[in-house]
């Protein structure tokens, strides 16, 4: 082994012990670690944090309910938004938005995400209003949405601080935030694909104001649109600094841009090795961050499940309903059943999880599993023209 290579190593060795690493050397590792060691030493670190349950991969039952497509921001790697006086715009009203609760319920999810654009006049009362009414119909639901960029328009719009817009939709219901808009936190980046969005800074601040206020949240990466290395290993070191001030974010999500229906036109994509190398270095970087989701729904069903063995302890969602990352061009679809099949296949047993990722059901004999074909990941089923429902389910229809 020549000397980089053991100093790479022992860079590895080191974190897979329990070491925290700097930025610099998780850069170096990122760049030119072998892909098998990194995720050795992910896996690793993995079964380090999870002693007893290392043997257990968690999946989620929840639903994207998509309110309007209408937004101010224009981000240019999204396909989901229109401008808000273009005829494409439609808003979702309140009764259509219970009935999707109500489905989500029926099929055992426990979870909703509420996602939608910036819409101009969509304040903070907009939000009391959904949320409560959510709440009080279905108060075993938990609402798992949104994130800075929005509280930074709805506070806007309402003309009040994001500290009150916070405690307002908290107090009407708002259990965690989902921590969308993160995209890439460093500034080159960031101003390159979504330069109407808050910068970096501003989007941690707003999260360690909820975090501080006992919102919890997740974190997300929005990867190949054209950032460098450096600007990846730099969005995890501003992820890490809050997280050392705060303690709030439960997992960290990173997911590969689509190309298709957007400003951007796929000139750049993030590799499923680049992927994995990220899902790796998170885990091994971001020591204080409790969870490392792997996703399907944009790298596919293989790559999710490579994951498992990169460090990732989740595998996401059954999504019972998504509209926006699927119109970018992100075509892959699951159900329960596949799911946990693919988390078997990694060798782990699958565990149903609560939002705050308690194991809900514990699937460790196969002869027990659920037999519920309703519970299937629809892509653009409903609000997208064109969209494909799932023929057995009666989703509702967006007319
Ligand atoms: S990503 Fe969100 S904020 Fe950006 S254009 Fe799309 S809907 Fe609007």
């Amino acid at each position: 082994m020549d000397q980089a290579a053991t100093d790479l190593q022992s860079v590895l060795d080191r974190a897979a012990d329990g070491g925290r690493i700097t930025p610099e050397e998780a850069l170096g590792l990122y760049r030119s670690a072998p892909l098998h060691a990194l995720g050795a030493a992910a896996d690793a670190v993995r079964r380090r944090r999870y002693a007893g349950v290392e043997h257990i991969a968690t999946y989620i039952i929840e639903r994207n309910i998509n309110y309007t497509n209408a937004c101010v921001t224009a981000c240019k790697f999204c396909a989901f938004f229109a401008a808000p006086k273009s005829d494409k715009v439609w808003v979702r009203d309140l009764d259509d938005i219970l009935r999707r609760c109500a489905e989500t319920v029926a099929l055992g999810g426990t979870q909703i995400m509420f996602q939608g654009g910036h819409h101009p006049d969509f304040g903070v009362e907009y939000y009391e209003e959904s949320f409560s009414a959510i709440k009080k119909a279905y108060p075993q639901l938990v609402i798992h949405s949104l994130g800075a960029s929005e509280v930074e328009h709805m506070a806007r719009i309402s003309k009040v601080g994001v500290e009150e817009a916070i405690r307002r939709i908290h107090a009407a219901g708002l259990d965690s935030f989902a921590g969308a808009g993160a995209e890439l936190l460093p500034a080159r980046p960031r101003k390159a694909i979504a330069p109407l969005k808050e910068s970096g800074e501003r989007w941690l601040e707003i999260m360690e104001i909820a975090h501080g206020l006992g919102v919890e949240s997740t974190t997300t990466m929005l990867m190949g649109t054209g950032e460098t290395n450096a600007e990846r290993i730099e969005h995890l070191r501003m992820i890490r600094d809050v997280q050392d001030r705060t303690g709030g974010f439960r997992a960290f999500i990173p997911y590969t841009y689509q190309p298709n229906n957007n400003a951007l036109k796929g000139q750049t994509q993030a590799t499923v090795f680049e992927y994995l190398r990220m899902i790796a270095i998170a885990r091994i970087f971001l020591d204080n961050v409790a969870h490392i989701q792997g996703s399907w729904l944009t790298t596919g069903k293989d790559i999710g499940q490579l994951s498992l063995h990169y460090g990732a302890d989740d595998l996401g969602s059954v999504m019972l309903e998504e509209n926006v990352v699927s119109s970018a061009g992100a075509k892959h679809r699951s159900n329960r059943m596949e799911l946990l099949e693919l988390i078997r296949g990694a060798g782990r047993v699958p565990a149903q999880r609560a939002t705050t990722y308690e194991h809900l059901v514990v699937h460790d004999d196969p002869a027990n599993d659920p037999v519920d074909d309703h519970v299937v990941s629809h892509l653009s089923s409903i609000a997208i023209e064109g969209g494909t429902a799932h023929p057995e389910l009666k989703l509702i229809d967006a007319g």
